[in-house]
């Protein structure tokens, strides 16, 4: 990581010190003055300039003097030089600040047009959402620990999975939430201790709501199970008839949705036409 950035220096002027004595060989007017402009550097990047240097070096004795150790009169020599002849830092030591000034004003100006666009076409930018998903999160909300007696498939489904599940887990604290869509069933537990089952043996868990489900045999007229078991944070298991997700990490909840019912046909056209577009 050694010098990526920080100050390198380069020669902007050469110029004669009129009227002046070399104090060691005491030749007149041999100083050549060479000034450098010092810069910040990044990545060998040009960023800010900074001060400027002067080196004066006698053409006769090769002897050379930086401007601490600059005689009167070679330092009133200088200043007569700098307002006749000045040294002016070349622009090119400032230019990264000039591109990265360049760069935010461009990502800016692109930002403001796609705000602008945007807000001219609220209907093209719309990103529209699977209204089933907005049903999905309001039952996912609605798992509770406490179910109520009335409530008998959830009911006896607690009781079951209760007796049947192993690895630790505090029974009490799974939550449950069913609901019934014509011949589908929607079964979400929640269980917050999950992570006391290794991921590879949570799959196991669907098992037994399925079993379960086949042991209570709550109502012939359900012939389709929508199962989802979230974890503390997010889905972990998901299994449907047409589709499953067992990793038992992180399941896709859209799985879930065919239980309310088909995707809507405005969503339907717009990945089609998305899909052709690309
Ligand atoms: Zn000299």
């Amino acid at each position: 990581m050694l010098f990526f950035f920080g100050t390198r220096a380069s020669k902007v002027k050469e110029r004669k010190l009129k009227r002046t004595t070399c104090p060691y060989c005491q030749t007149q007017d041999s100083f050549v003055v060479s000034t450098f402009s010092k810069y910040f550097h990044f990545f060998w990047i040009p960023i800010i300039p900074l001060f400027k240097t002067h080196i004066a070096e006698c053409t006769h004795c090769k002897k050379s003097y930086d401007k601490t150790h600059f005689t009167q009169e070679m330092q009133h020599s200088l200043e007569n030089e700098n307002r006749l002849n000045p040294a002016k830092r070349p622009l090119w030591q400032g230019c990264g600040c000039l591109v990265l000034v360049a760069f935010f004003a461009i990502m800016m100006t692109i930002s403001f047009y796609g705000v602008y666009m945007r807000s001219n076409n609220p209907e093209k930018y719309k990103i529209e959402v699977d209204p089933r998903l907005a049903l999905l999160n309001a039952d996912i909300d609605r798992l509770s620990s406490i179910v109520q007696t009335k409530d008998t498939v959830t009911l006896a489904l607690k009781q079951c999975v209760d007796d049947d599940i192993v690895g630790g887990i505090s029974t009490e604290d799974i939550a449950y939430f069913t609901k019934q869509n014509d011949d589908k069933l929607l079964i979400l537990l929640e269980i917050r201790d999950i992570k006391k089952i290794d991921s590879k043996y949570r799959k196991e868990l669907i098992d037994v709501v399925e079993d379960c489900m086949r042991y209570t045999n709550p109502k012939d007229s359900i012939t389709q199970y929508f199962i989802g078991i979230e974890g503390k944070w997010n889905t972990v298991l998901v299994k449907t008839p047409f589709d499953e997700d067992l990793g038992g990490r992180f399941a896709d909840k859209q799985l879930l949705l065919p239980f309310y019912g088909d995707k809507p046909i405005a969503l339907e056209e717009k990945e089609m036409g998305s899909v052709l577009v690309e």
